[in-house]
């Protein structure tokens, strides 16, 4: 997927007007996403739009087939929330996907215990509804990964890269602005930084020893972590046909999150009180998946309409570098004559 074009047509771009009463001077360069109305967790105050924004689709047949996918996540609810449509979709278009969890969600559950032992099940349910095929935890501690060696996070992922052969990550933007969760921007920036050096020969050279491979990690997916955000967006993903497993990926988080057991609650509380709402079904299990659906989704679906698509996630894209030496060869072939 070089280009765009081959992935949905010509780029897209939101429409939106100026506000009248602004001075022709002025031209606003980035968009205002709708406020969510049900949920706190999901698309950012702002997005800019680059110039070569695509929308990408489902495309038909294995086109991964044979690539590896690692979807990291500070935390057990990141990847669910902000790219789980988007994980779903490229597993199911070929890749092999792994999750991987850098801290151990301590902080987020009824006891710091509870939140360890609950969270460690949720991710490995996590992966299971987005399709990976294993997950991993490094039980880094919650909330203070701006206290861990930044080195040590990096290296672990350089060995998992080297080791799974990873081709595609999807982490968090590692210039996430005014995100208040310190664990998010640490564990980005070790992401990025272990694409470039699992690639090299020169850093941690016992790993080749001992019969691993230099992984050639040539396309990010970066998203964004609301509500402060304003990112940066080069690629729209078409998630409609994934928003179920979005949706369960999002339940699976009974630990901490928005999601997990809320629609259950909700449904017991209105039963309490006599009512009930016809959405969320008969039972725990129904409420559950449709309160998430309708209530949870509902930014992804707001970001979606402006595209004209049901559901969308929206990403800062980073795809392969041209091959500057076979380009460099073929134009020396071309243009060099004989002395
Ligand atoms: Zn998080």
């Amino acid at each position: 997927m070089a280009t765009g074009m081959a992935l949905g047509g010509a780029p897209a771009h939101p429409a939106a007007a100026p506000p009248p009463d602004l001075p022709s001077k002025f031209t606003p360069a980035a968009y205002a996403n709708p406020a969510s109305r049900y949920g706190p967790f999901a698309t950012p105050d702002y997005y800019t739009y680059a110039d070569d924004l695509v929308i990408e689709r489902n495309q038909p047949g294995k086109p991964h087939q044979g690539k590896v996918l690692a979807a990291i996540q500070p935390h057990s609810d990141d990847i669910p929330l902000y790219a789980g449509g988007a994980v779903a979709k490229l597993i199911d278009e070929g890749y092999t996907g792994y999750l991987i969890r850098i801290s151990n969600d301590e902080a987020a559950g009824k006891t710091a215990g509870y939140g360890v032992v609950q969270n460690e099940i949720d991710n490995h349910a996590v992966a299971k509804a987005l399709g990976c095929k294993k997950a991993f935890s490094f039980y880094y501690r919650n909330h203070r990964m701006d206290d861990c060696a930044e080195i040590e996070i990096r290296a672990r992922l350089i060995f998992l890269y080297r080791v799974l052969q990873v081709n595609t990550i999807i982490v968090m933007d590692p210039y996430n602005h005014y995100d208040e969760n310190p664990d998010h921007l640490v564990a980005a920036r070790a992401a990025e930084a272990a694409c470039w050096m699992a690639g090299g020969g020169k850093d941690y050279p016992e790993h080749y020893k001992a019969g691993l491979k230099p992984a050639r990690v040539r396309e990010k997916y970066y998203h964004a972590r609301s509500p402060q955000g304003h990112n940066l967006v080069n690629r729209v993903v078409d998630i409609s046909s994934y928003i179920d497993h979005k949706v369960r990926s999002n339940v699976a988080n009974k630990g901490k999150g928005p999601a997990g057991a809320a629609g259950a609650r909700l449904r017991q509380q209105l039963a309490q009180e006599g009512r009930k709402l016809p959405s969320l079904g008969n039972d725990d299990e129904t409420a559950n998946f449709q309160y998430v659906k309708q209530f949870l989704m509902d930014d992804w679906m707001r970001l979606g309409e402006r595209f004209g698509l049901q559901y969308a996630e929206a990403f800062r894209y980073i795809g392969p570098e041209p091959n500057y030496r076979e380009n460099l060869r073929k134009y020396v072939d071309t243009n060099a004559v004989a002395l």
